[in-house]
Parts: C-alpha cells; structure tokens; sequence
C-alpha cells in the first residue's frame, strides 16, 4: 500500500519516524555529555569538517556528472549564530543526505577505530576526556546543544529531510517542505543547534571567528559568518516584535588557501599539527611531518605526517591508508591504495597537478601517474625514515615501535624494498634489552656461526625463558625475539640478510655444536648411553599420539625437555597460527629431553625397572611440562593433573 502523503499545517509532510540510536553513539553521547571536556568548542571543527567533506564529494560527482552543481555552483560553508534564538546554524550546500543515509550516518558510528575506542573505553571520566581529542566528529555537537536539528538535500533530489535529536536515546526523521526559515535550502545540509545554557559564547562573533581561524583555516571552501548582528541584540534594541535586524555583510572566517600549496617557510607546527588532526581523524601531535612539491615528470604536492600515536585502526583487515588524494585542490579519494599497505600509518594528503580530474576511482589503481606517484613518495618517506633512524635514535625507535609491525608486513609484500626495510627493521633479541639492527646482529655472530636464528612467540619476557634459547646462550649466540604475528610470515619467505639464512630455533634440530660453548666447557657434549638412548625409543611409543619423535637435544643446558617442530615443516609459531586459522599441517612437534637432567636420567632408569604407571605418569608430564613452558596449555588437562596427583601422592606418601 503506498504511503499516504499527509500534508498538515506544520511543514512536515510525512509523519516522523521515531530511530533509536545505535548502542555506541548512545554511549559515546553518553561519554561525551558527561565529560568535562574543555575544548568543547571543537564541536565546530567537526561541523565545519563534514561540510567540507561533502563539498568535496559533490565537486567530485560534478566532474562526470554535468548540471549536478546547477546555478549554485559556488561552494560554501555558512555559519549563523541568532542571539534571540539562542541558536547556531552551520550550513553547506554539498552532497548532502537523503532519509536513508541521515538515518544510517547520524545514527551509527562506522569508524572501526572509533568503535574499537569505545569497546575498550570505560565509563569513566578519563575515557570522556580521551574520546574529547579523538575526533568524535557531528556527535560532538551535543556538548554545546541540548537539541540539534538538521536538515538536508541530497544534490539532485527534491526531498528535504529533518533529523532531530536531544541527544538522549534516538533521533526523530521527516520530509519537509522548505527547510524552515533560513532561506530555501537549494542543496546541501544545514545543522542547527540550540545551544545549552552555557554555550553563550558560541554566539559571539568574534568567539567563533577565532574558533574558525584556529581549527579551520585551511578548510579550501569559504568559511562564511552570516547575519551576525553585532551588539543589536545586547543592546536592548530587540524588544520592538520583527525588529529590523542590522544584519551585518557575511564575512569569510578562513584564509581557504589548501595549507600543502603554500610555502613550507610561511606554515607554522600548529598549523600543521592543526591540520593533521583534522584532515587524518588522529588524535595528539604528528611525530614527523614530509612536505614537499615534486616537480619533473609529474607534478605533484605532497604533506604527509608519522602520527606520534598509534591509531586504534592500524590493524583493522581493511588495511586502509591515511592518504586523500587530490587533483589540482579538488578532493578524489581517500580509498586509493597512494601508498602500499605497509606505509598505511603515514597520514596526509598527495595532490597531483597534471592527472585527469575526472578519473574514475577504479581507474586510479591502474593509473601511471598515480604508480609512478606511490613509488617516488615510498622512497622519499623511507629515506626519511632512515634519515631519522640516523640523526635521533630515540625517535625512531619510537616509530619503529608503533608502526613497525606495519612496516615488516613489506618484508613479505614487497620483496624489492626489502633491503630498505631490512635496514630500518630494529629487532629485541636475547642478548639485551635493546633494539638490534640486523647489521649488528651479523657483526656479532659467533665463531662458526652461520644462521641468523630467531624465536618466535607473542610473550617478550616468557620468550626470553624459553628453553629452546638454552644452548643458544650458553655458546653466546644471539637470537632474534620476534613476538609480532606478521613476523612468522616474512621470516619463512626473506632469503636470508647478508647471505645468511633466517633459522628458526624450534625447528629441526638447529645444530649448533660446532660453536663453542662461552664457559669454555666445549666437552658438554649431550649423554648419549645406552640407557638414554633407549629411553628415546620407549617415550617415542608412549607418546605416539602426540609426538611425531623424541630425540636428545644440543639446544638444552637447564631445562629436560622442549617441543621443536619437525624439521620441513613450518616452525612452532606459524604452525599455531596457521592452527588457530584451520590451515595447519597437523604436524606433530618433536620432543626433545636433555640427556644430561636428572630427570631424563631418573626417568631411564625406571624405564628399565619397567614400573610401566610411574613412567607413563613421568613420560606424559614430561611432556605437557614441555608445552606449557611452550606457552600453550596442556593437551590433556584433567589427565595431567590426575598424573601429577599420582606422582605427588606417590613420593610424599610412599
Ligand atoms: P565522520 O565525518 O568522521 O565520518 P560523523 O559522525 O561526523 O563522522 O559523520 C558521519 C557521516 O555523516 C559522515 O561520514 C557523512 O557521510 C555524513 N555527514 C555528516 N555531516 C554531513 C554534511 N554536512 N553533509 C553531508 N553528509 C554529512
């Protein structure tokens, strides 16, 4: 049945629709009202953001699409504050939104990062105040409005819609006539709010052109004040009803020049960092900031920033880049992979002087220009990467702590820039509590030694007492301790560094007997009598369904026993990963005991007394001993504990 249009005297045309607010806008509203958030006029650079952002958006769909823009064909961001009213109306004649996407984007939030925040957010007041700086974008808007009307026309559609809200559970929608009073709205999205009561000074002209100059100079479409009426109200001449407003002459707010095609010299660190923050969504300051004009072939003006934060989305499996590209001032996509997936981090703007403005955004991937783009910017940021590597440690290593999971996933993607990577790379290792360069980790190789060995895990500290790294320590080699999940990929598909090979400590019998032991005790050589060897052989049986072998190892000096990975096949780390996806090889790890233990020794011993409970008993801790030292949990915990029961009983009670 079709909707019946239900004209009344008010200007709604159809009647409102009641929406609740998805149940984290609820509670980023909730978070927000109740801070105590003192920069809350930057409620107004997220208002004026969005209206830029839809500017953009239409300017883009008007390059293919002719007669979009229409008469109105300048872009512009408004700004009217009525002191009788008591209210503040921020307009832009963009894209603007018909009823599914009002309700849809001023009722959710879609940002991964923003939801991740709120996932771990409390409900504290030091969660309101870190949400303050994270860009909460039109919410913030209920910090200085207990009401907030919007009204909107998407560019080429007759419909307008209104949108209120109070901030408080959910939004009512409506088709309306004309927009209500401040002129017809043509196109575009016009935000009303009804300022809280102690939200004056957003009514004040002066007030709010600072606001303007300092959050959104460079906002490139003309940042209009209207029908700011001076001191007419404040003065007492409003009493007289329909009093003649001495409207003053609009002025513009914003310089609106785009902040990357002016001089470096003329742009001061706030500006920057201004711009940083509100052109990428991050919070706090950029750790680095590169602008530069490349000239030559192609032309182009590049800004981009390292942020001096980690963002809550660096892992989000969309991997999208911080990068809006531009052509010649005319926003084309933040979408377009600029910068391969391993510089994701990096955030700003490229604008390009000589692509074709009305590119598709499919076309962009296979486009010359933009190839021949993302390759000179990737080497200009990591020449600036190792410049800073060079001239101030602590810097980079900051850097490298942030983003260098991200930087290592070029390892593997992007085998030509593994030299450069493989230079920026700073690895903990066994040896100390400092970051290494490979160089240095080739310089210091032992005697004899030939691989670059490594352990893989996600536990620092509980990887630096694996028993694996026993002999490894004892011989004084060192081993890389790589506990990022993107570590187990490169490490299987890079070649080696410097002609040598990466090995893996858990796999294979990692044979470094040729190295000497640094005690000088170069005889340590692993028990091998009969007894041991025979235990080997009736361990093996017992633990048939777990074990793929057990074998006397070189790498252990303290502990009995450990778990490697058979040799060929993926080592224990990426064989849990690829477990936790469903793709592992289902092969069994091997045992390894230390033949010097006495617990291998005492464990021998009633083997061959042939107390076949006690040895089984021993044998499968042995066993689960060895994975939980591994960091996973026993395979069998209620029988390991029965074991250990037994066992305990057993020596206390016998
Ligand atoms: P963000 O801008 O960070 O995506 P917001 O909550 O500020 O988050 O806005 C949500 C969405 O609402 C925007 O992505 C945009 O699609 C839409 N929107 C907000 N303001 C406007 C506007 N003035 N014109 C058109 N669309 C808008």
């Amino acid at each position: 049945m079709a909707k019946k249009k239900n004209k009344t005297e008010t200007e709604v045309k159809d009647p409102g629709e009641v929406h609740a607010f998805q149940a984290e806008v609820s509670k980023l509203l909730h978070l927000m009202v109740h801070s105590v958030y003192t920069e809350r006029e930057i409620f107004l650079r997220e208002l004026i953001s969005n209206a830029s952002d839809a500017c953009d958006k239409l300017r883009y769909l008007a390059i293919t699409e002719d007669g979009l823009l229409g008469e109105d064909s300048e872009l512009v961001i408004r700004i009217r504050p009525d002191a009788q009213a008591r209210t503040l109306t921020i307009s832009d004649n963009g894209v603007g939104m018909d009823h599914s996407e009002l309700v849809e984007n001023l009722g959710t939030i879609a940002k991964s990062g923003t939801l991740a925040f709120l996932e771990a957010a409390g409900d504290d007041s030091a969660s309101a105040q870190q949400i303050g700086q994270f860009g909460v974008g039109f919410y913030a808007a209920f910090m200085v409005a207990s009401r907030i009307e919007v009204t909107s026309r998407k560019a080429g559609q007759d419909d307008i819609w209104l949108w209120t809200s109070d901030g408080i559970g959910g939004f009512e929608t409506s088709r309306i006539e004309s927009d209500g009073g401040d002129g017809a709205l043509n196109r575009g999205t016009s935000i009303k709010l009804f300022l809280k009561k102690d939200a004056d000074e957003f009514l004040e002209p002066a007030e709010l052109a600072r606001i303007v100059s300092t959050y959104s100079d460079h906002v490139i479409f003309p940042v209009m004040l209207e029908g700011a009426t001076g001191k007419g109200g404040e003065d007492g001449k409003d009493g007289a009803e329909g009093a003649e407003e001495e409207e003053s002459e609009a002025r513009q707010l914003n310089s609106g020049q785009a902040i990357w095609s002016r001089p470096k010299a003329e742009i001061k660190e706030e500006e920057y960092s201004e711009f940083f923050r509100q052109n990428s969504g991050q919070f706090g300051e950029p750790d680095v900031t590169l602008h530069y004009r490349a000239e030559g072939r192609h032309e182009y003006s590049v800004l981009l920033f390292v942020p001096g934060m980690k963002p809550f989305d660096l892992y989000d499996p969309a991997r999208k880049g911080g990068i809006k590209l531009y052509v010649r001032r005319v926003f084309i996509t933040d979408d377009a992979e600029i910068l391969p997936p391993y510089l994701r981090f990096m955030k700003g703007v490229i604008d390009s002087e000589d692509m074709p403005l009305n590119i598709s955004r499919e076309m962009l991937q296979n486009n010359q220009i933009v190839q021949a783009i993302r390759k000179a910017v990737s080497n200009r940021v990591i020449s600036e990467l190792k410049k800073i590597a060079e001239k101030d440690q602590e810097q980079y290593l900051g850097i490298w702590d942030r983003f260098g999971p991200v930087l290592k996933e070029g390892l593997y993607e992007a085998p030509e820039r593994r030299d450069d990577l493989f230079e920026l790379a700073r690895f903990r290792t066994s040896k100390s509590d400092d970051w290494t360069t490979l160089k240095d980790y080739v310089a210091n190789m032992r005697e004899n030694q030939t691989d670059i060995y490594f352990l893989t895990g996600d536990d620092l500290e509980r990887m630096r007492s694996s028993p694996q790294l026993e002999g490894f320590r004892d011989r004084g080699v060192e081993v890389l301790l790589l506990c990022d999940p993107v570590d187990n990929f490169w490490v299987q598909s890079a070649a080696g560094f410097d002609g040598k090979p990466f090995t893996s400590i858990t796999q294979g019998e990692a044979d470094i007997s040729n190295i000497a032991s640094e005690g000088g005790d170069d005889n340590k050589k692993p028990e091998t009598n009969a007894e041991i060897a025979g235990l080997t052989d009736k361990l093996k049986k017992l633990l048939e369904e777990a074990v793929s072998d057990v074998q006397i190892s070189k790498r252990l000096v303290e502990s009995p026993a450990c778990l490697v990975a058979p040799s060929g096949g993926p080592d224990l780390g990426l064989e849990k990963i690829l477990n936790m996806r469903g793709e592992g090889a289902g092969l069994l790890p091997v045992l390894e005991i230390n033949g010097s233990h006495e617990i291998i020794k005492a464990l021998a011993s009633e083997g061959a007394e042939g107390a076949a409970e006690k040895f089984e008993d021993l044998g499968w801790l042995l066993f689960e001993q060895a994975r939980i030292i591994g960091g996973d949990s026993p395979r069998d915990p209620v029988k390991f504990a029965e074991r250990m029961n037994r066992i305990v009983l057993g020596s206390t009670g016998g």
